[in-house]
């Protein structure tokens, strides 16, 4: 028989509301961007070590990872919540306002990280209510994109990978205190590439004695849309696009050389993989066949967000029990952004899901503007249930 039932845990998050809502807005005061999170690092450390969680070793400068002990041998849950912030001026009138001119929790990432915490404070004064361990990870710089692989490479699961792994997004598109489960892909994968054109500049009135990286650029951008056209089927979405094209400074000089900065996101890896080389494979022959030449770099990113199924399910039934049926969704539709709980739920052999949390409320015409915003208000009323999903889901899987 269990001993944890959903209306205990909300009567739990309830009763420490305002502990809950003293730490959001410390953290939403403070903002910081990714990797100079050193005060936000403190807060959660502070606060893991006062709940009596185990902090974990790893050599990285911002973000924290600790531990939870159930009673009796079980496996190991993740649950991570990312702790950064946006270089986005706050324009929500809020109280708690940042106080940092330029920075703000534009993402949602102190509800995150406030809900986690409750959640570790639950889970440490309940630790005879579930068998195995929690793993609790304060992730920085998901904004940088690189974070977890960083925070991966310094030691995050030295001490054991976890078996499944859970974690949240705030939601402005979603009513508040509901949630949402996107079967399968979620997120898409995100590389950048870069391709560095040569050419052979000289005057504008004689391209007959140079090599005109310009016009190789152009043609090169057109001809790089048609992998997303016509070599991907149409039902399977993926994304090219050139968000930086840079070449030349006069009017009437040829340059020698055009730099294309441009994002990839695909829903799978193999498609992943198509596009890079047919990326590489359209660059160096368009440029071949004008007579220039060409470097394409991609630098490492992230792969797609792939819920797995028993994942979809443990939040269907825990976002079930603790906001009742009628608050769950799932029938999301995946996104094309990205988000490096993918590196972590890789690394976890991609057992796992993230869940979207609605932070729309119908009070708060601002709460409905969407993520990286500046006007947009995360309401303090997602805090409390938000945790309360966490630890249902988090009880479920570990139950005893
Ligand atoms: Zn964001
Ligand atoms: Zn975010």
């Amino acid at each position: 028989m269990s001993t944890y039932q959903s209306g205990e845990i909300v009567q739990w998050v309830q009763a420490h509301e305002r502990e809950l809502l003293r730490i959001r807005h410390a953290l939403h005061q403070n903002p910081e961007l990714g990797h100079q999170e050193h005060e936000t690092t403190q807060l959660i450390k502070d606060t893991l070590v006062r709940l009596g969680a185990e902090l974990l070793p790893g050599q990285y400068q911002t973000g924290a990872a600790a531990l939870i002990r159930g009673t009796g041998e079980g496996p190991l849950l993740g649950i991570r919540a990312d702790i950064d912030a946006l270089p986005i001026q706050e324009k929500t009138g809020l109280d708690f306002s940042s106080r940092r001119a330029g920075v703000s929790h534009a993402c949602g990432h102190d509800i995150h990280t406030a809900a986690l915490l409750g959640c570790v404070q639950y889970l440490s004064e309940h630790t005879a209510d579930f068998s195995g361990r929690v793993m609790a990870v304060f992730q920085c710089a998901e904004e940088c994109c690189d974070g977890a692989a960083a925070m991966l490479e310094a030691g995050l699961f030295q001490r054991g990978t976890p078996d499944f792994l859970l974690g949240f997004h705030c939601a402005p598109s979603l009513p508040l205190n509901t949630a949402g489960v996107c079967q399968g892909p979620s997120n898409a994968s995100c590389d950048t590439v870069s391709i560095r054109i040569k050419g052979r500049g000289g005057h504008g009135a004689h391209p007959e004695d140079c090599v005109d990286p310009i016009v190789i650029a152009a043609y090169m951008l057109t001809q790089l849309q048609t992998i997303i056209s016509r070599e991907r089927a149409p039902m399977q979405p993926s994304v090219l696009t050139f968000g930086s094209i840079n070449g030349g400074s006069a009017p009437n000089v040829i340059p020698d050389e055009v730099v294309m900065q441009g994002t990839l996101r695909a829903f799978d890896q193999a498609a992943r993989e198509h596009h890079k080389e047919a990326i590489q494979r359209i660059a160096s022959q368009c440029s071949q066949a004008m007579n220039g030449t060409c470097t394409v770099t991609f630098t490492k990113g992230i792969p797609p967000l792939v819920n797995s199924q028993d994942g979809c399910e443990l939040i269907v039934r825990a976002a079930a029990e603790v906001l009742g049926e009628e608050h769950v969704s799932q029938e999301l539709t995946p996104s094309m952004g990205s988000d490096d709980f993918s590196c972590l739920l890789e690394a976890c052999g991609g057992k796992g899901v993230q869940y979207l949390f609605g932070t729309r409320s119908p009070e708060i015409p601002n709460s409905g503007l969407g993520l990286h915003v500046g006007e947009n208000i995360f309401p303090d009323a997602a805090v409390p249930m938000a945790s309360a999903v966490l630890i249902q889901a988090a009880l479920n899987y570990l139950k005893r």
